[in-house]
C-alpha cells in the first residue's frame, strides 16, 4: 500500500517535472487544478422494483489543447480523487502522444457485476441524463475504460443524441457496427507494444523471445497477451480478479483465449499451473505489465520484482516508493502517460472518422498509431537526454512543456 491518495501520487511525479522545467508557483497550481469537477446523484429502479442509489463524476482536468477526453470507469473503487488522478493523467497522455485533446475522466461507483445488464444500461442513460450539458463532441469526449466497453459507448451515443441529435463524435470506443472505428478495441494493447518494440529497441534488443507477466485479462491485458504473443515473446503468466495462471515454458494464448470467451476467467485454464495473484508481480519474467488497478506496485515488493521492464498498461500502477526503487534499481519503467496512450490515439482517430464522416481501414489505423507511439519516444528519449532523467520522468516533462507552451500561446486574460 501507498501512503499516498492515487491523485496524491500523479501529483508527486508531475511536480518532479516541474522542478525540472523549474516552474513558478502560479503555473504549478494552474497545471494542477481541474477547469471542473462534477458529482451526480444516480437513481434507477431494478429489475425488482427496488431502489439503486450510486453516485458518478465526471472531472474535467484541462483543455487547453483541444476537448476533454478520458475514459469512463465503472468500479466500486472510484472516488473523486481516483477520477482527478486519471483526469490529469489524461491531460499529460493526450499532449505526449500529440492528439488535440485535453484531459478528462469519469466513472460510477458500483461493481456492475452486481448489476444485470438492463440495469447497467438504464444506470448508464441516467448518467447522461445528469451529465449531457457538460459533455459533447467539442467539449468533453468519453471512452470505455475498466468494466466499461462498446456497448455501454453505443447506450451513451443513443441517449446524448436524443438530447442533441445525430452525434456520434461525443464518445469513442463504440460498435464498429455504430460509427466505431475498427482497431480501436486493440489500440491500448497494440500500443503497449509499439511501446515496448521502441524500448526494446534503444537497448537492442527484441520482443521476441521476452518473457513476459500480465496482471489483467480485460481489454488491455488480453490485446496485449495476444499481441506480444503474435510478436513471439512468450507469456509466462497471466491474471484476472479471480486468480492467477503461470507456465515458464509460456502460455498458449490462442487456447487461453477461448478458455476466457467460455468460462468468463482465466482460472481453470488446463495448460498452466495456478499461483497467488501477489506472486504473478514478482514471478521470474523479463517484462511485467501490470493491466488492472492503480497501486500495485509497491515499496512492499518492488525489491523483489525480477522484470528489467515494467510497462504500465494500467493507469497509476506504481506508488511513488517503487518509482523510486525501479529507478535505483535500473528498471525501467516504461509509463503509463506513454505506454497506454494507444487508446486514446485510436479515439481520436475514431472521432476524426467521425466528425468527417470518413471510414480508414485498420492498417491505416494501425500504421498511424504506430506513427504518434513512435514519435512519442523519440521526443521522450530526447527529454531524458537533455535533462539526464528516468523515462516517467522524461514522458511528464515533455507533455507539461507542451501544454504549458499552448497555455501561455492561448492568454491567461
Ligand atoms: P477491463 O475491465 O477490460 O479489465 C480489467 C481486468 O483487470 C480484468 O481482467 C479484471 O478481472 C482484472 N482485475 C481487476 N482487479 C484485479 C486485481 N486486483 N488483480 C488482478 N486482476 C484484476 O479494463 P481495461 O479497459 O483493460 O483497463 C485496465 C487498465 O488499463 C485500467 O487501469 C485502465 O485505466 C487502463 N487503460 C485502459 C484503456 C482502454 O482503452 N481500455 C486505455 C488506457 C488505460
Amino acid at each position: 500500500m501507498s501512503s499516498r491518495t492515487a491523485n496524491e501520487t500523479t501529483n508527486h511525479f508531475i511536480r518532479q517535472a516541474f522542478d525540472t522545467l523549474d516552474l513558478d508557483e502560479t503555473m504549478r497550481t494552474v497545471l494542477l487544478t481541474p477547469s471542473r469537477e462534477l458529482r451526480v446523484e444516480l437513481i434507477i429502479t431494478k429489475d425488482d422494483g427496488s431502489i439503486g442509489h450510486y453516485i458518478g463524476y465526471r472531472v474535467q482536468h484541462d483543455d487547453t489543447l483541444g476537448p476533454y477526453k478520458g475514459g469512463l470507469r465503472y468500479h466500486p473503487a472510484v472516488d473523486v480523487d481516483h477520477v482527478r488522478s486519471l483526469a490529469s493523467l489524461m491531460t499529460w497522455k493526450t499532449a505526449l502522444i500529440g492528439v488535440p485533446f485535453g484531459g478528462g475522466k469519469g466513472g460510477i461507483q458500483v461493481d456492475p457485476n452486481e448489476l444485470s445488464e438492463r440495469e447497467l444500461e438504464r444506470l448508464t442513460r441516467r448518467f447522461v441524463d445528469a451529465i449531457h450539458e457538460f459533455i459533447g463532441p467539442v467539449t468533453d469526449i468519453p471512452a470505455p475504460d475498466m468494466n466499461t466497453n462498446a456497448r455501454v459507448m453505443g447506450w451513451i451515443f443513443d441517449h446524448y443524441s436524443r438530447y442533441h441529435g445525430f452525434s456520434p463524435a461525443v464518445v469513442t470506443g463504440k460498435p464498429v457496427d455504430l460509427h466505431g472505428s475498427v482497431g480501436r478495441d486493440a489500440a491500448t494493447g497494440r500500443g503497449c507494444m509499439f511501446a515496448l518494440r521502441e524500448v526494446l529497441a534503444h537497448d537492442n534488443k527484441t520482443i521476441a523471445g521476452q518473457r513476459v507477466a500480465i496482471q489483467g485479462f480485460g481489454n488491455v491485458g488480453s490485446w496485449g497477451a495476444r499481441l506480444l504473443h503474435a510478436e513471439g515473446a512468450k507469456i509466462v503468466a497471466v491474471s484476472d480478479v479471480h486468480g492467477a495462471i503461470h507456465n515458464a515454458d509460456g502460455l498458449d494464448i490462442p487456447a487461453l483465449m477461448q478458455h476466457v470467451a467460455k468460462k468468463k476467467t482465466v482460472v481453470g485454464f488446463a495448460g498452466a499451473e495456478m499461483i497467488d495473484n501477489d506472486q504473478l508481480l514478482t514471478c521470474d519474467c523479463d517484462v511485467l505489465m501490470p493491466a488492472a488497478i492503480g497501486h500495485v506496485l509497491t515499496e512492499g515488493n518492488a525489491r523483489d520484482v525480477k522484470a528489467s521492464y515494467i510497462l504500465e498498461g494500467a493507469n497509476g500502477p506504481t506508488t511513488v516508493e517503487a518509482d523510486a526503487i525501479f529507478n535505483e534499481r535500473g528498471i525501467t519503467t516504461i509509463p503509463d502517460i506513454y505506454a497506454n496512450a494507444g487508446g486514446v490515439t485510436v479515439s481520436y482517430f475514431e472521432w476524426t472518422q467521425n466528425t468527417q464522416q470518413l471510414r480508414w481501414d485498420e492498417e491505416q489505423v494501425n500504421n498511424r498509431l504506430d506513427q504518434h507511439m513512435i514519435a512519442a519516444h523519440k521526443a521522450i528519449r530526447a527529454t531524458m537526454a537533455a535533462h539526464n532523467i528516468p523515462m516517467r520522468q522524461a514522458a511528464f516533462v515533455t507533455a507539461v512543456k507542451r501544454v504549458l507552451a499552448g497555455t501561455e500561446a492561448r492568454g491567461l486574460q
